[in-house]
């Protein structure tokens, strides 16, 4: 592959192609891309996509590959656009309470800049110390903070893209409010790099919580535990957090990082609430479970919180030691999730496989995570496939969604079109030809 212009520089060696190939999901499908191509300037990225219109040829946006979609992979023939050298943040403004930044910054490095301004960048994902802006808005990246402040979408405000044949647009506006024309930030949000390249966003900061209240609530058994979130929910707190971790992740959490919570609990839900009303808060949730838990603790300082949300953020690590995981990303309407958990139970016993389950309850999303053995890329066995097939059929039957926050990448392809419907699905695939004619945006991925 000959370099587009003399200005760019593709990478064509053998390790680099090697660091772009795959995600965090163990698709299998992935193979070596042709190049590897890493702009500093988005008038790179325009002459790049510019080239790519022209010769045909497809691209691949990639973050910091931390998808669990199989959506930022190698692809025969592919350039793999790799964004994370556009790492900037370019303007944080505390009086209106925004950020710009590039794609590439790392999320927990925006909060951090945000938090010395006594603001906070409020979407929170598990990967938040290593996924990117630009992959989060392309995912419309969830959290363990979206019980109280949603998901990415809530929190960008306007966007440059680069579009399929090279043009930069900027959509949305860097104020508060604003509905001139579609919401073309809104479809940009979660498009998983099939309509257009994301090289700059302002997002929404909020002021930081001036303090926090956490507990870490055991119980005998995960369907109690999902009972809990509806007590939870009927009680009219609202916490910033609230997550759910079944007894077996919590084995494995344990055995990762040495820690003994699972001798506390076959079920674990990590509560915290925030603002000035925190621990007011959090004594109303405390109370509305407390005929359901068996033993509750709370967080007295900022540390032993910590402690507790990175063991919960150690999750999907924890069980990736134990063998392939097979990762799902199911939200069921929250009224329904003591259902979904019972009947994912069941899933496993009558698939004869291990399945695990932790995710973020508040929102009724629930990452139920079949493990088997063998290595990350290894073929899935057909009972692993057999379970998240049902597993599927059960968020759709119970009026949810196959995938809440992960995207549809190229795992969830078939499914997509089934949650979608024919109607639905064929104005999508029109959309995307609109945006991108030639097919040239990360082919064979999301729809
Ligand atoms: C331990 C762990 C915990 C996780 N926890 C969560 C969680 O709590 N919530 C959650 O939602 N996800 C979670 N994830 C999944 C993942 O981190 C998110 O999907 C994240 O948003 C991906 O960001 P990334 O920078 O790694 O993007 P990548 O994986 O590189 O790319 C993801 C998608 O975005 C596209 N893309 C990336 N950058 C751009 C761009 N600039 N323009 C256009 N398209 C682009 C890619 O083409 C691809 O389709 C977790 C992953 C891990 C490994």
């Amino acid at each position: 592959m000959s370099a587009p212009t003399a200005l760019i520089e593709l990478q064509t060696d053998a390790a680099a192609l090697r660091a772009v190939t795959t995600d965090r999901s163990g698709w299998p499908g992935a193979v070596i891309p042709e190049a590897v191509f890493r702009p500093t300037e988005i008038a790179e990225v325009q002459q790049l996509i510019a080239w790519a219109h022209a010769t045909g040829t497809a691209v691949v946006a990639r973050g910091a590959g931390s998808g669990l979609a199989g959506a930022a992979v190698g692809l025969e023939g592919a350039v793999i656009l790799d964004l994370s050298g556009l790492d900037r943040i370019l303007d944080l403004d505390p009086d209106e309470q925004l950020a710009r930044v590039q794609p590439g910054v790392i999320t927990a490095e925006l909060d951090a800049a945000a938090s010395a301004h006594g603001l906070m960048y409020a979407p929170d994902p598990g990967s938040v110390g290593i996924s990117t802006i630009g992959g989060n808005i392309a995912t419309n990246a969830g959290g363990l903070r979206g019980a109280k402040y949603g998901v990415t979408r809530d929190h960008v405000l306007a966007l440059d893209v680069v579009l399929a044949d090279g043009t930069l647009v900027r959509v949305g506006r860097d104020t508060i409010k604003g509905v001139t024309g579609y919401d073309l930030v809104g479809l940009f949000t979660g498009s998983e790099g099939t309509l257009g390249i994301i090289v700059g966003a302002t997002v929404r900061l909020i002021p930081r919580p001036v303090r926090t209240a956490t507990a870490a609530a055991f119980f005998a058994d995960v369907s109690t535990a999902a009972h809990a979130v509806t007590a939870i929910t009927r009680s009219g707190a609202r916490p910033a957090v609230l997550e759910l971790v079944d007894g077996p992740t919590l084995g494995a959490i344990d055995l990762l990082e040495g820690t003994d919570l699972r001798s506390r609990g076959e079920a674990f839900l990590l509560i915290q609430t925030d603002g000035f009303g925190a621990e007011e808060e959090l004594a109303v949730i405390v109370e509305a479970i407390s005929e359901l838990v068996t033993h509750v603790e709370t967080a007295t300082d900022a540390a032993a919180s910590d402690r507790l949300l990175f063991a919960r953020r150690r999750a999907l690590p924890a069980l990736e030691a134990l063998g392939r995981a097979l990762i799902e990303d199911i939200a069921v309407p929250r009224s329904r999730l003591v259902e979904a958990v019972e009947r994912i139970g069941a899933i496993a016993a009558e698939e004869g496989v291990r399945i695990f389950v932790f995710g973020h309850a508040g929102d009724g999303n629930l990452h139920p995570i079949i493990v088997t053995e063998g290595a990350t890329d290894a073929v899935i066995p057909p009972a692993a496939q057999s379970a998240a097939d049902r597993i599927f059929a059960l968020a759709l039957e119970l009026g949810g969604t196959i995938t809440a926050e992960h995207g549809v990448g190229r795992l969830k392809r078939e499914w997509a079109r089934r949650e979608l419907g024919a109607d639905v699905h064929g104005l999508q695939l029109r959309l995307r030809a609109l945006f991108d004619p030639q097919g040239i945006l990360n082919p064979g991925s999301s729809l």
